[in-house]
């Protein structure tokens, strides 16, 4: 079974990327910004609570999120694999998640870092908000969640880089391009 961390900044294409993985190798995706999605339009008390931070370009709290994730988890497993899109996005999250995983005996198969330039990350998201409905996809808010991104989340790149898992794949270019450097890593785990 194949533990996949796909990872990058907000608007970096983790998610299309993540659904030509699921379509090409059959694996589970978990998109925890999907899962709070899926709660606030439930209208859930956790939707309700995750709507405060994400409108403001902030991340939900650690402990909640370590518990969604777990059941989201167990839920979609045994399976051959799982894609887990927008989560670690701190330290604290990937160590819990190294720990989740080795309570199951496994482990995460690799970080596939999509390194994409600043400017090309802001116009893509601007460019989503036409038609995401995404009340985050504004330009305010992108800012936030960019600086959220270089404060809190890519400290992971050298936390990956030390646990001997981080891949970094060009971001840019066409998406069969990026999808087929992504290809290259997996084949080779
Ligand atoms: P995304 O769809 O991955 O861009 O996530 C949208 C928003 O959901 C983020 O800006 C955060 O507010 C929240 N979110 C998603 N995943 C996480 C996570 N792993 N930890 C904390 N907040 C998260």
């Amino acid at each position: 079974m194949k533990n996949l961390v796909i990872f990058g900044a907000p608007g970096s294409g983790k998610g299309t990327q993540s659904d030509l993985l699921v379509k090409r190798y059959g694996f589970k995706h978990i998109s925890t910004g999907d899962v709070l999605r899926g709660e606030i339009k439930n209208g859930t008390e956790l939707g309700k609570t995750a709507k405060n931070y994400i409108d403001n370009g902030q991340l939900i709290p650690d402990s909640l999120m370590i518990d969604i994730l777990a059941s989201t988890y167990d839920s979609l497993c045994p399976c051959d694999g799982v894609i887990f899109d927008g989560f670690p996005r701190t330290i604290p999250q990937a160590e819990a998640l190294k720990k989740m995983l080795a309570d199951r005996n496994t482990e995460v198969s690799a970080m596939l870092e999509l390194d994409v330039p600043k400017e090309e990350l802001i116009s893509r998201l601007i460019n989503r908000g036409k038609t995401s409905g995404r009340a985050d996809d504004n330009e305010e808010t992108i800012q936030k969640r960019l600086t959220v991104y270089k404060n809190q989340t890519s400290p992971l790149i050298d936390w990956y880089t030390s646990e001997g898992i981080c891949h970094s794949v060009k971001g840019i270019g066409s998406l069969e391009e990026i999808e087929a450097a992504l290809c290259k890593v997996i084949d080779e785990l």
